[in-house]
């Protein structure tokens, strides 16, 4: 199983010349495991995602919010006739998934619907375990305002855990913990330094330290912190890096390929 990160940024996409290590497009991940292909998310990062496949590929959304689905309306896989996505939403009725997709994707906000491009979007809803070819997938709520789903990948005896978008509480970290038990990678929502974090509680979104934390008590072997905020910078992001000071907690960089 590999992880491509396409794109890690919070909130909105960003284009600044101090910004281009770590990279602007917003929550894309994709994920290769045998012939399957995953992408965890579908913000910014999607466009420039690759398009042909053996097999239609997946797109599991944590949540509705604009920097995780941005990406659809430009994903070029979308206009090839004949081409089918999988596009899976949190347990919510498949009306009302497409609903909100077309409260934000259809006439005067954007030209088209979805369901009306060349190419098919197949809608599907997550439930709390379920299979896409050899890979298995468990999920459960997170902590987010409008609620965001936590994800676990089992595939080729390796396993990853998305946690996007998450503020856990105490005993949500017990939660979670118990949830990516011995995962080989976790990704874990690191938006704000500690001192922002004491001004922005309730916001949905956790620290460096938080992360850390669910690592040491999940036993996760690896922690790439992601979600950058728009506002950080390279120098930022490197300074606070080298704070951990462990190989084995990275910020996530836009392009680089974890193996696992
Ligand atoms: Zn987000
Ligand atoms: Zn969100």
């Amino acid at each position: 199983m590999e992880l491509t990160v396409l794109g890690t940024r919070g909130s909105i996409p960003i284009n600044r010349s101090d910004s281009m290590i770590f990279g602007g497009q917003t929550s894309c991940y994709m994920v290769r495991a045998g012939e399957e292909t995953l992408f965890l998310d579908a913000g910014s990062g999607l466009i420039s995602a690759p398009t042909h496949f053996e097999k239609a590929p997946s797109i599991l959304l944590s949540h509705f919010h604009l920097d995780h689905v941005i990406g659809l309306p430009m994903y070029p896989r979308l206009l090839e006739k004949g081409s089918e996505t999988i596009l899976y939403c949190p347990a919510i009725t498949l009306q009302g998934a497409e609903a909100i997709l077309d409260g934000v994707f259809s006439p005067p906000v954007w030209p088209l619907r979805l369901t009306e491009y060349t190419g098919t979007l197949t809608l599907r809803t997550m439930s709390r375990r379920f299979r896409i070819g050899d890979v298995a997938v468990e999920t459960m709520a997170g902590w987010h305002p409008d609620g965001a789903v936590v994800m676990r990948l089992h595939a080729e005896g390796k396993s990853l855990v998305y946690a996007t978008d998450c503020e856990p509480d105490e005993r949500g970290m017990e939660t979670l913990a118990a949830f990516s038990k011995d995962a080989d990678l976790l990704l874990f929502d690191a938006q704000y330094t500690e001192d922002e974090y004491g001004k922005r509680i309730g916001f949905g979104h956790a620290t460096a330290a938080a992360g850390r934390n669910l690592m040491e008590r999940s036993g996760a072997k690896k922690l790439l912190l992601i979600h950058h905020d728009p506002q950080r910078t390279d120098a930022e992001l490197l300074a606070a890096e080298k704070r951990v000071g462990r190989d084995d907690i990275r910020f996530a960089r836009e392009g680089e390929t974890i193996c696992l």
